[in-house]
């Protein structure tokens, strides 16, 4: 029998597909599972309109039977099978088409360009096997037929005896290597695993001999192994089910069977679409942040399902980072199976699903803030960071998507807010959102520029974390009330009689002021008295965009840019402190070179930065006590 040659294109293309395309070689059995599938498929859709044959539902499955003597995996199905022409046609050229449209050698060697335009999903059996053979017979017809290949070389084809219509595919597993067990291929329990992984939800029983443990009839606690016939797969997806037939614990239970984490999950969404485009989902927003979230490994992404079979395990375009932390899986039928990563990035129907689902995951959250303060805490208590990369990232794009679902611990409240919540409380000669950067809720409360916002009784947010006022620089305002930090030069609230003070204060001791300016210069852009210190002494504040936390955040950037805030160092004109400097600055030059580096170190504490010469400052403390 004359040996054909597959097409010349089919060969590299064979060599592609076997060495590149799929990163794990378990999946040839997803692949060959889901032609058994599909092949049913058209004896069910045939029977729907043709009225001389029934589907007799016991009639259709797919067997997977393992011969270890022979090395052989056999996957069988009862569907339709192949007429000659169609085996021919089908395995002998892999594009069937016949009009490969290789742009250039490049893009055929990377192969992703081709898994989406051609079905070669049949070809990923030579990933395991040496020879594949094929048994078929079409519905309908008498003679079955017989295909054989070893690879790239070519095929035979031979008719064949075969009982029943459907199709056996027989695979002659290859021998083990260093790297590479195929042995595995003929273990029960491991091919058991890899159709729960790949194929669980394909719709037909997918049975498979097993070897089991029975009690014996005749002899009591007495047991044997047994042959029998079990089906592997569960058929019925959860995503398929309908919502009120499952509880919050099935949801729990397909959470961890999927491995999506360890915790529970703090709120599911179960959605079934059936318009322009159709899909199930199942979502979930996790309690506890995985150990790598905040790190470059962790990758982002739901499984995405073609109809019932897995077709990747975390397809990122579905998910926008802003809502990464969130698990799941999306079943499609309108998505095709063999479609590879990159078509997939283009997929318009992909990227209208991605889109409700971004608006489904933030309906939940937003009602999770409603109805379970307790639970959305927590959520955001491991998550909320990224919400807030989320405000601030792409330039804002997603900023009125997201800002309602920020927190911000409240001065006043003692607890975290929301800024609808902080707006709603707001008086109505309150101009700003006040917010205060630092490192801790305790820091921030003592420093003296939250003195006067808060002796008016104004609420102040406290940022603690280093994205919050990059974030809130971003969204700029809210419900038309601007952001203002504690520490910037205007507070917006300063009484014409504190104004009127200040500027008289500034005109009396101009020439001290310019003094003091003069001995830091290069530190501080200026030095003035103070509007909003009651208590303290002296503070920093930040004239201009750049605020001192900001300062110090970028500074800490590995790309440092060495951007500066506009200081001013504030003196409170009101305190002792200021008596004992005027008098210095009238009758001691020199002590007042030294107070004014004092009080320039003082303020540099309070606000938690750097001061540039410690010994120099503890040996100036050391003069005023000498
Ligand atoms: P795809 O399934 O994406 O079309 P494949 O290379 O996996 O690509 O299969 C090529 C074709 O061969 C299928 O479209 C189908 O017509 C036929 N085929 C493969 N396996 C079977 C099977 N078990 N029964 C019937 N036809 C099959």
């Amino acid at each position: 029998m004359a040996k054909k040659e597959f097409k010349a294109e089919s060969k590299r293309l064979l060599d592609i597909m076997i060495n590149s395309i799929y990163s794990q070689k378990e999946v040839f059995l997803r692949e060959l599972i889901s032609n058994a599938s599909d092949a049913i498929d058209k004896i069910y859709y045939k029977a729907l309109t043709d009225d001389s044959l029934t589907f007799n539902k016991d009639d259709y499955y797919i067997k997977v039977s393992a011969d270890k003597e022979n090395r052989t995996l056999t996957i069988s199905d009862t569907g339709i099978g192949m007429t000659k022409e169609e085996l021919e046609e089908h395995l002998g050229t892999i594009a069937k088409s016949g009009s490969l449209a290789f742009k250039n050698e490049n893009e055929l060697k990377d192969g992703h360009d081709i898994i989406g335009q051609f079905g070669v999903g049949f070809y990923a059996a030579f990933m395991v096997a040496d020879v594949v053979t094929v048994m078929t017979k079409a519905l309908g017809r008498d003679e079955a037929y017989k295909w054989e290949s070893a690879g790239a070389d070519g095929y035979t084809m031979e008719p064949c005896a075969k009982e029943s219509v459907g199709t056996d595919v027989i695979l002659k597993l290859k021998e083990n290597t260093d790297d590479e067990n195929y042995d595995e291929y003929l273990e029960v329990d491991r091919l058991k695993n890899i159709i729960k992984t790949y194929s669980d939800f394909i719709r037909y029983p997918i049975k498979m001999d097993v070897t089991v443990n029975k009690p014996k009839e005749d002899a009591e606690n007495e047991f044997e192994e047994v042959q029998e016939e079990q089906t592997v797969n569960s058929m019925v997806p959860i995503w398929r089910k309908n919502k009120n037939e499952l509880t919050d614990e099935d949801y729990e239970a397909f959470y961890a069977e999927k491995h999506y984490g360890f915790d529970k999950p703090l709120a599911h969404i179960h959605t079934s679409v059936d318009g322009a485009v159709r899909y199930h989902a199942i979502l979930f927003i996790p309690e506890n942040i995985p150990f790598n979230y905040y790190s470059k490994e962790f990758e982002k992404g739901l499984e995405l399902y073609s109809n019932g079979v897995l077709i990747m395990n975390k397809c990122p375009d579905l998910l926008p980072d802003h809502f990464s932390f969130v698990k799941g899986m999306v079943d499609s039928e309108d998505l095709s199976l063999n479609i590879s990563r990159e078509m997939l990035q283009h997929d318009r129907q992909l990227k209208l699903i991605a889109k409700n689902i971004g608006k489904k995951i933030k309906n939940e959250l937003q009602s999770l803030l409603k109805n379970n303060r307790d639970k959305y805490e927590s959520f955001y208590q491991s998550f909320g960071r990224q919400l807030k990369f989320g405000v601030y990232n792409d330039f804002g794009a997603n900023k009125d998507l997201l800002k309602d679902l920020l927190l911000f611990y409240s001065s006043k409240e003692k607890k975290l807010v929301t800024l609808d919540e902080y707006v709603s409380r707001m008086p109505e000669d309150q101009k700003y959102i006040y917010y205060a950067s630092g490192e801790s809720y305790d820091r921030i409360e003592k420093l003296p520029q939250t003195e006067l916002v808060s002796e008016k009784g104004y609420e102040i947010l406290y940022f603690t974390e280093d994205i919050d006022e990059f974030a809130i620089k971003m969204l700029a305002n809210y419900q038309d009330k601007e952001f203002k930090s504690v520490s910037s030069g205007d507070l917006g609230i300063e009484s014409e009689e504190d104004q009127n003070k200040s500027d008289a204060d500034e005109n009396q001791y101009k020439e001290l002021f310019e003094e003091m300016n003069s001995i830091l210069s290069g530190k501080v852009k200026s030095v003035r008295p103070s509007k909003r210190l009651k208590t303290h002494s002296v503070c920093l504040a930040a004239d201009g965009e750049v605020t001192i936390e900001m300062e110090k955040i970028l500074n800490a950037m590995p790309d440092n840019q060495h951007v500066k805030a506009d200081k001013v160092l504030e003196i409170n004109t009101n305190h002792d402190v200021f008596g004992t400097l005027q008098a210095a600055f009238e009758k001691d030059k020199e002590k007042f070179s030294l107070y004014t580096n004092l009080l320039y170190n003082q303020a540099l504490l309070i606000e938690g930065l750097p001061i540039d010469d410690p010994v120099e400052f503890t040996n100036d403390i050391c003069k005023v006590m000498a």
